[in-house]
């Protein structure tokens, strides 16, 4: 019998999205124009088409206009650059996303670089990742900042926590581990080098596993009553007579379950997280562009 509460990110996101859209609306009534986001992909990877279909449909439902570009795989680092030119000029953009990973060749961090850093909703460009770090306000990547709201929700002040993110990469451990740090935790970065990782974990009130690997994180690991974020997708090999193999997060869920205080799910946690956000940064991107504050509750 699992004792945790389960924390619906599902629910949350479907409840923040509603928000978006009044505030969608409100926007649109004063600026006489939709917020709009910009969604970049280059080549034809699977699950990046799946991504970027997605982001699209949210928009739609929240009142944000989307503006699709599709570009071949062989497109060159110059013709991509001048996209994001003509993005960062464009005044009905507000926000510009592109779907990482690119094809090989072109250079992420360049093109990253090269987006208006008023614009970038991503939060992945080095003004916001530094103005995240001094407490200046900025975009703030969205997984790690829909995993602080679940936290919120659930545990109210974070002051004096102690906090342990599992990994340390720029798109999710690292930004994570500043919004624990600005929120008055205490935060430990824990990592593949990291020595005794489970005794590292037993001391957190707040576990935030991103790491990628199936299942890692285990019962014996977590001080009981802790709260637990998984932010880890991952497929298992398909079982014998189906095409797919389950989706599994980074924690031993069930197991998990039966010493935590509350867990998210994989999936309807941290996952649906991510794409609410982004139209909330987007959101915030078209306020901010039209010198209007952002409504509450965002
Ligand atoms: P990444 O590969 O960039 O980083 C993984 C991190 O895990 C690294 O910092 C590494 O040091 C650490 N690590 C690797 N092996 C380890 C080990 N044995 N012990 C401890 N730490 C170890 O990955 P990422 O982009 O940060 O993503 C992490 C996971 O989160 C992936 O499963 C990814 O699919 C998932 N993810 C989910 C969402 C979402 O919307 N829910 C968004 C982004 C990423």
């Amino acid at each position: 019998m699992a004792s945790a509460a389960l924390i619906d990110g599902k629910a949350f996101a479907a409840g923040l999205r509603a928000r978006i859209a009044e505030g969608a609306a409100a926007f649109a009534h004063q600026a006489a124009r939709q917020p709009g986001l910009a969604v970049v992909l280059v080549g034809d990877d699977p699950a990046s088409q799946v991504y970027v279909g997605a982001k699209a449909r949210a928009c739609a439902e929240v009142g944000i206009a989307s503006f699709e570009h599709r570009l071949p795989a062989d497109t060159s680092e110059a013709a991509l650059l001048s996209l994001i030119e003509r993005l960062n000029q464009d005044e009905a953009v507000d926000g510009i996303l592109v779907q990482m990973p690119l094809p090989g060749g072109l250079d992420e961090a360049a093109i990253i670089a090269a987006i208006s850093p008023d614009k970038d909703v991503d939060g992945f460009h080095v003004l916001n990742a530094g103005r995240l770090s001094v407490g200046q306000p900025g975009f703030i990547p969205c997984t790690p900042l829909g995993c602080l709201m679940l936290l919120k929700d659930r545990l109210g002040d974070l002051a004096g926590m102690e906090a342990v993110v599992i990994g340390r990469s720029n798109i999710v451990g690292k930004p994570m581990a500043q919004l624990l740090l600005a929120a008055n935790c205490t935060v430990t970065i824990a990592h593949s080098r990291t020595r005794d990782l489970a005794q590292v974990v037993r001391r957190a009130d707040i576990v935030i596993a991103a790491v990628g690997r199936p299942e890692m994180v285990r019962a014996d690991w977590i001080k009981p009553g802790a709260t637990v974020i998984d932010v880890g997708i991952n497929r298992l090999p398909p079982e014998e007579g189906k095409a797919k193999g389950r989706l599994v997060g980074d924690v031993a869920f069930a197991e998990v379950a039966e010493v935590a205080g509350a867990i998210t799910p994989v999936p309807g946690g941290v996952g649906p997280m991510t794409i609410a956000v982004l139209l909330r940064n987007t959101l915030e991107a078209a306020h901010r562009h039209a010198g209007l504050p952002l409504p509450e509750g965002l």
